[in-house]
Formats: structure tokens, sequence, C-alpha cells
């Protein structure tokens, strides 16, 4: 599979961890998606609208032959399917898909931008990111990004919730 995407997943309604466990399902459960990696689970506070419950986030890096704006409709309908069962009025979500990279790709149309803009500086994007490759950087920036992980703001804001590695570890796929 030739391109290699970064994803972002946030949920904070209903059982957080099984959304974020059957997106990733769902998103395997196409032949044109294989998981390559995935980061720790981090509960998160809000950013933004700080009156909504915690979040957990997570990143998955995946190899795809979906052009990236083919990627981006399997992440709408995924948030769909998972998102219309529980909910009736439109609030916090259940899921969040978000493509941060697209091999070093920069895209900008109506629908989909990548590098997902804002994702430097959001404290829980960047740590799961960075855990998954220490080593990554974007297109049209000549540091890694983890020379920009200083900067970022709200760490304290970022906290292990399900470690990858270690005691309590976990696994969205059983092998
Ligand atoms: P947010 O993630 O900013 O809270 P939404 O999840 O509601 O917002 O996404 C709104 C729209 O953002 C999507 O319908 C999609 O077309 C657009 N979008 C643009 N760039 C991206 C990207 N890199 N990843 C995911 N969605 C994107
Ligand atoms: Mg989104």
């Amino acid at each position: 599979m030739e391109n290699t995407a970064f994803i972002a997943l946030g949920s904070n309604i209903g059982n957080r961890y099984d959304n974020l466990m059957s997106a990733i399902k769902h998103l395997v459960d196409y032949s044109q998606i294989e998981l390559v990696n995935y980061s720790s689970i981090y509960e998160t506070d809000p950013v933004g609208y700080e009156d909504q419950d915690l979040f957990l986030n997570m990143v998955i890096e995946i190899q795809t032959t979906f052009s990236a704006i083919e990627l981006l409709d399997v992440c709408l309908k995924t948030e769909l399917e998972l998102g219309r069962k529980r909910e009736i009025k439109w609030g916090p979500r259940t899921i969040d898909l978000d493509i941060l990279l697209y091999n070093q790709e920069n895209i900008e149309t109506e629908k989909l931008i990548v590098p997902h803009p804002r994702m430097i500086e959001r404290a829980f994007v960047m740590i799961p990111l960075l855990e998954t490759n220490r080593d990554i950087s974007i297109p049209e920036m000549e540091k890694p990004l983890a020379a920009w992980l200083n900067a970022i703001p709200d760490k304290e804001g970022v906290r292990i919730w399900k470690q990858k590695n270690g005691e309590d570890v976990f696994e969205p796929i059983e092998s």
C-alpha cells in the first residue's frame, strides 16, 4: 500500500474507548487500509469549548491505497456510522476523525486541508502523533515536528490514559 497517512481520533461522548476502537475497526475493515502503528490513549481537557466532557485522543498511522479525498470520505462515513446511533442533538463528538498528514502532500481543497490546520498548536494531537513517530516532519517545515513541542501550550491538559506499552496495554485489533 503506497500511501502513509496519520489520523487523529477523538471522542467525548458515551463509551469513549469503545468509540475509538470501533472507529479503528471500521477503518481497517476496508481492504484498502492497513494499520501500521498507533499511539497510547490520552485523556485531554477540551480546548475551545470548555463546557464539555473530557476527551480521549489518540493517533493512528495507516497505509492505504485510497487517495486523500477517498480517505476523507471513509473517515466522514465512519463518523456518521458511529455517531448517529446515539445522538439526537448536535453536540460534542462521539467520534472525530481528522486526517493529519497524507504522505508529504500539501492539499488544499474546499473539503480537505492537509496537513491539518492547527495540528501543530494542539497538544492533544502533537503528543500522540510524536509518540507514533518521533522523527515525523511535515511538508515545507525543515525542522522535525518534535522541535515544536516545547512551544505548544496546554501540554498539562493531555494526560496518558491507557498506555500502548506497559502494564495497562490495549490492542485495537485482536490478533
Ligand atoms: P473539526 O474536526 O474541526 O471539529 P469536523 O470534524 O466537523 O470539524 O469537520 C468538518 C469538515 O472539515 C469535514 O466535513 C471535512 O470536509 C473538513 N476537513 C478539512 N480538512 C480536513 C482534514 N484534514 N481532516 C478531516 N476533515 C477535514
Ligand atoms: Mg473533524
